[in-house]
């Protein structure tokens, strides 16, 4: 399988990670829309929303959790920071291997375009 983010997990391909536990991983964009963007995915290959099954929801639970976490450590959590994991391509999913953004460090606007 040829997906840029399971490369990033086999360390295949660089990044700087800045969570690792044994469900996800946190590594910055390469594009960062913010001072913080961070990208967490679990090390599961899993392609879109659309993907998930019951068993799953454990994993996607966990993103949030280590998402929240690295807010919270970087101090974005009283001014607030955003989570989104886009599916497919109206929403602008490019990577199709889930991952959950964490933006945050500016203030956003509603909606997004
Ligand atoms: P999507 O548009 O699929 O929701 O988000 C994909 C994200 O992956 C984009 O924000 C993009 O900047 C980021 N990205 C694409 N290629 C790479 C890469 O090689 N390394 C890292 N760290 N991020 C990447």
């Amino acid at each position: 399988m040829d997906c840029l983010f399971c490369k990033i997990r086999d360390g295949q391909i660089p990044a700087k990670v800045v969570y690792r536990d044994e469900v996800c991983l946190g590594f910055q964009d390469i594009n960062p829309q913010a001072p913080t963007h961070v990208l967490f995915i679990p090390l599961q290959h899993i392609a879109t929303v659309n993907d998930l099954t019951a068993n799953d929801r454990q994993t996607v639970g966990h993103l949030y959790t280590a998402a929240a976490q690295v807010a919270r450590e970087r101090g974005h959590a009283e001014r607030g920071y955003r989570l989104v994991m886009n599916c497919n391509g109206d929403a602008g999913q490019t990577v199709f291997h889930i991952h959950l953004h964490l933006v945050a460090g500016r203030p956003m606007t509603w909606p997004p375009g």
